[in-house]
């Protein structure tokens, strides 16, 4: 081994990299995942190309599938009048912004966004960054430093642990929506940090349920703490009118610090937002690495979500169909026996299978029976909590919804022993 290893590094001119990139464990461990995977599995099951819209149906390999994947929640991703409008921004501002905003990048349809989303959400301000994961990632990462602590759910998306960790605060993930242990956290670490952060997220995005936030505020007073919440699955969801997660609270916005939401899911665009308080967005447009040092939001896309919001606004009829639609999905896939494990009736909505080859075998059955819904295995989610997620959307039908449902138990009942497989994992 010694003599091995003596050859690598004199082969790889006396530092101890591989010889090639792709000769690293990682690249080897995902080699070996894909190939478990298409042993598994008839189709492979990621980066389908989709060749249209995908709404309540989708069209891959000049088939139409019934479609569960995409949280085009509001289905105004292929409005004509949401495409029209990027059209013309098109024509008018051109495809790019061609710089940072800073540095005349700025548009006037940056402006109108902004104060549509200042104004929908209630705060005073709000600023557009070219995607949700990179505004977790900047924001989070910009806005705290060694000297503070954050408290995240353990459930919270990839981009916000990212922004935890680039932040360097002293960081504690809370279990999963569990506000005694956030309370045992606070009480712990409070004392020493200069400011503390609670981090939570309006609908969470792999089990579909929500926090309990009125009493997250309750706690964030008590410490003297600030909060952030991300509405990238509850914005055009939650309450009457789609306004998140305070509406379905009745809270007012200004209970929490920091609004952040993506423009890629009800509002049928790519991006993401921060709102709140005139102060911290002109100190965000000023001062983030990721906001200033990278171009501004594309026209097209300002356009969308501008467009997007104001038919959601003028349309509350979408939320209230997509809300029934969800409610409908549990209610029927409970009956059906199915393991919804925590959701609540928002339209994210997990079956979980328990292993990944299960979740892989089940979509895998459903794809070939004309329904596309993904897998989420592991390490995406825990070992024994691999599941279908689906996604429901104001543009199905309840026969739709009754269908795949239907569909899924009995592919459930067809599926094979794991012991078929033993000796072949994807830990
Ligand atoms: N936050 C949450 C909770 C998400 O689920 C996602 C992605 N789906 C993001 C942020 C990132 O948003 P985007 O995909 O628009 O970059």
């Amino acid at each position: 081994e010694k003599r091995a290893l003596l050859e690598r590094l004199l082969r790889s001119g006396g530092t101890l990299a591989p010889v090639k990139l792709e000769e690293h464990g990682t690249f080897k461990a995902l080699r070996s995942r894909l190939s478990v995977v298409s042993r598994w599995t008839e189709v492979h099951p990621f980066f389908k190309a989709q060749e249209g819209v995908t709404r309540d149906t989708t069209q891959i390999g000049g088939r139409e599938l019934l479609n569960f994947s995409t949280y085009n929640y509001l289905g105004l991703s292929g409005d004509p009048r949401v495409s029209a409008a990027a059209k013309d921004a098109i024509d008018r501002f051109g495809t790019s912004p061609s710089a940072s905003r800073i540095a005349s990048g700025e548009k006037t349809l940056h402006r109108e966004l902004e104060e549509a989303l200042a104004s929908w959400l209630r705060t005073e301000a709000a600023l557009v960054l070219v995607s949700g994961h990179a505004t977790n990632v900047t924001v989070i990462g910009h806005l705290f430093n060694r000297r503070d602590l954050i408290l995240y759910d353990s459930l919270a998306h990839n981009s916000i642990v990212q922004g935890v960790t680039l932040s360097g605060a002293r960081a504690r993930p809370y279990r999963h929506n569990d506000l005694g242990h956030l309370r045992e956290l606070l009480k712990e670490h409070r004392a020493d940090a200069e400011r503390a952060v609670i981090i939570t997220e309006g609908v969470f995005s792999m089990d579909g349920d929500i926090p309990d936030l009125p009493k997250i505020i309750e706690l964030k007073r008590e410490f003297n703490a600030f909060l952030m919440v991300d509405e990238a699955h509850s914005m055009g969801v939650l309450g009457a009118t789609g306004r998140g997660i305070q509406e379905h609270f009745g809270i007012p916005s200004s209970d929490v610090d920091i609004w952040m939401g993506t423009l890629s899911k009800s509002l049928a665009s790519c991006g993401g937002y921060i709102a709140g308080s005139s102060e911290l967005i002109r100190y965000l447009k000023y001062t983030t690495p990721g906001f200033i040092f990278s171009v501004g939001l594309t026209p097209s896309n300002a356009a969308a979500a501008l467009s997007a919001l104001s038919i959601m606004a003028e349309e509350p009829g979408r939320v209230a169909q997509l809300q029934r639609n969800a409610k409908l999905f549990l209610d029927e896939a409970r009956a059906a026996g199915l393991d919804t494990h925590l959701a609540m009736g928002t339209p994210v909505l997990p079956v979980v299978t328990g292993s990944s080859f299960h979740a892989l075998r089940l979509s895998d059955a459903l794809y070939r029976r004309g329904i596309n819904v993904d897998p989420v295995i592991s390490p995406a989610v825990e070992q024994d909590k691999a599941r279908l997620r689906f996604f429901v959307s104001s543009t199905h039908t309840p026969e739709q919804i009754r269908q795949a449902v239907q569909a899924m138990a009995e592919e459930i009942a067809k599926l094979p022993a794991r012991t078929s497989v033993i000796g072949e994992t994807l830990s």
